[in-house]
């Protein structure tokens, strides 16, 4: 089984059951810190975005309460495996955290920091996901504005 999250009218992304359990682990449901990755994934013809796999923290990341950083190198091994693997076919496509929030909102932190992978990677398709305690939220760069898609696990996915 498999979740379409419409991003617009054109635009979905597509993820499996098993893939947003394991992201779902993560959530900050006592007093875990913020856990955080990257996505990788296929872009199909068809405005689809399957997402294939994402990186979990490692100790040499950068986590507390209210905080996570990448730091560790495995993250943008993890991209440049499936992107040789797949000669190409695979890809970066997102970037994923938490909050210790029910509905999570986007920081002005988070927003200064996705600018910069969206011009780091010269991917202004990028999106993010945070994951919070009862629902999501997907952000996207849309004619250089921020747009969301807010995700409630219990109603649309779970
Ligand atoms: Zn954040």
């Amino acid at each position: 089984m498999c979740a379409k999250i419409f991003l617009n009218k054109t635009t979905v992304i597509e993820i499996n059951n098993e893939l947003i359990e394991n992201l779902l682990c993560f959530r900050q449901l006592g007093n875990e810190p913020e856990s955080g990755g990257v996505f990788v994934g296929k872009r199909l013809f068809n405005e689809t975005i399957l997402i294939v796999d994402f990186s979990k923290p490692s100790k040499k990341d950068f986590q507390r309460r209210y905080h996570f950083s990448k730091k560790s190198s495995h993250h943008q091994k993890l991209v440049d495996e499936h992107f040789t693997e797949s000669q190409g076919y695979i890809s970066l496509i997102g970037e994923w955290h938490t909050h210790p929030e029910e509905i999570p909102i986007a920081s002005r932190v988070d927003k200064r920091s996705w600018n910069k992978i969206i011009e780091e990677n010269k991917d202004e398709r990028l999106f993010f996901l945070i994951i919070g305690n009862k629902s999501c939220a997907i952000y996207f760069r849309e004619l250089t504005k921020w747009r969301t898609v807010e995700i409630n696990l219990e109603r649309d996915l779970i």
